[in-house]
């Protein structure tokens, strides 16, 4: 079968590799769609970095690794013991992988793991092939109204609604977004989805702010031209917001972050940083401000997200901007995304599954 495979920096192929069978507890299916994800390019521009280099601790697999982790696929065949999956069910994976042994494990936390990798990038395959296999524990199944197109959707989605649990946000709070990139976009409807209050988004591409204003942002600024401390504080009581979402990662936003969030209010760090930042210490001391982060999501995540989807409570398919084939990955996919990222916000690309 063919498989997009990354073996190094900007080492990306697309190839023949061995069709897998399932075992016991899991399901072999073909993926639909799968969308291009930020971390994807950072590997491929940066790394590896999270795409181990060693054996995994739990997969046992190192570079080359298949490629794709944001998917919805149809389960073509059913492992040993599998009664609750049958072939022709539509469903979309998550991604996480896990020991279910460690201390973080144990309490719920699946994703904090101490050994923790996710499929597409650290080994069990990944959804850019033909065919992939994974244990029942990852499945969701998709309802009739919503389309596999959008099931792509809900691991990006899943990120967003997780970092909106775990923060204090509560309804009517005002929150600040830092980038309206594919995350910034998430948390935005997340936060619609649960009746926000006011909802501002710092982000520098004009494309990018009409994207999030399209989505539900109630104010959006251009920080290099707006004062975004300034401006939370006139839209917020003089007080600042009550949470900011950091999506964007740079030192510059951090700066604004800590000035524009209120006494007793929380920064939420969901960014992957290239780099170590810096924060004064008594920037949240003197007001009481609490600094945090966020990893992608734990259980009850993706069905709350698929739930908010066919209750139509999300309308998120207008995050997909183009649509590519398996083979043109790292020309139409990658390159797109590195070279036109202001103009685009998911890079879907079909698989089958489903046709
Ligand atoms: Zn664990």
């Amino acid at each position: 079968m063919k498989a997009v495979r990354f073996h190094g920096q900007k080492d990306l192929r697309y190839e023949d590799i061995a069709i897998p069978k399932p075992g016991k507890g899991q399901v072999k299916l073909k993926p639909s769609w799968v969308g291009i994800c930020g971390t994807d390019l950072h590997e491929y521009l940066g790394g590896p970095n999270l795409c181990p280099t060693t054996p995994h601790p739990i997969t046992g697999e190192q570079v080359p690794l298949t490629f794709g982790h944001e998917f919805s696929g149809v389960i073509e065949e059913a492992g040993e013991g599998v009664y609750d999956y049958k072939p022709g069910d539509r469903v979309v994976v998550q991604p996480i992988i896990y020991d279910g042994t460690c201390g973080a494990c144990l309490e719920g936390l699946i994703n904090c793991c101490y050994s923790n990798g996710f499929v597409g990038l650290s080994g069990w395959g990944g959804g850019l092939s033909e065919h992939v296999v994974v244990p029942t524990s990852t499945l969701y199944h998709l309802p009739d109204n919503v389309s596999l197109e959008v099931g792509a959707l809900v691991e990006p989605l899943a990120v967003g609604w997780h970092a909106v649990n775990v923060s204090p946000y509560k309804a009517g709070d005002a929150v600040l977004i830092l980038g309206g990139g594919p995350i910034g976009l998430s948390v935005i409807q997340a936060l619609k989805a649960r009746g926000a209050g006011k909802i501002i988004v710092s982000e520098v591409s004009p494309r990018r702010r009409e994207y999030a204003k399209q989505f539900g942002a109630h104010h959006v600024l251009d920080p290099a031209k707006d004062d975004i401390v300034a401006k939370c504080r006139e839209l917020c009581e003089k007080q600042g917001v009550h949470v900011v979402f950091d999506c964007a990662g740079v030192q510059a936003g951090l700066d604004q972050a800590v000035h524009a969030v209120r006494a007793r209010g929380t920064i939420v760090n969901v960014a992957i940083w290239e780099k170590p930042c810096s924060i004064h210490p008594n920037d949240l001391v003197f007001k009481e401000r609490r600094y945090t982060g966020v990893a992608t999501y734990v259980k009850g995540d993706f069905q709350e997200v698929i739930d908010a989807i066919s209750s139509g409570k999300m309308t998120p398919h207008n995050m997909i901007t183009k649509k590519i084939h398996l083979n043109e990955v790292e020309e139409k996919g990658f390159k797109t995304l590195i070279n036109d990222k202001d103009n685009q916000v998911k890079v879907l690309v079909e698989v089958g599954g489903g046709r």
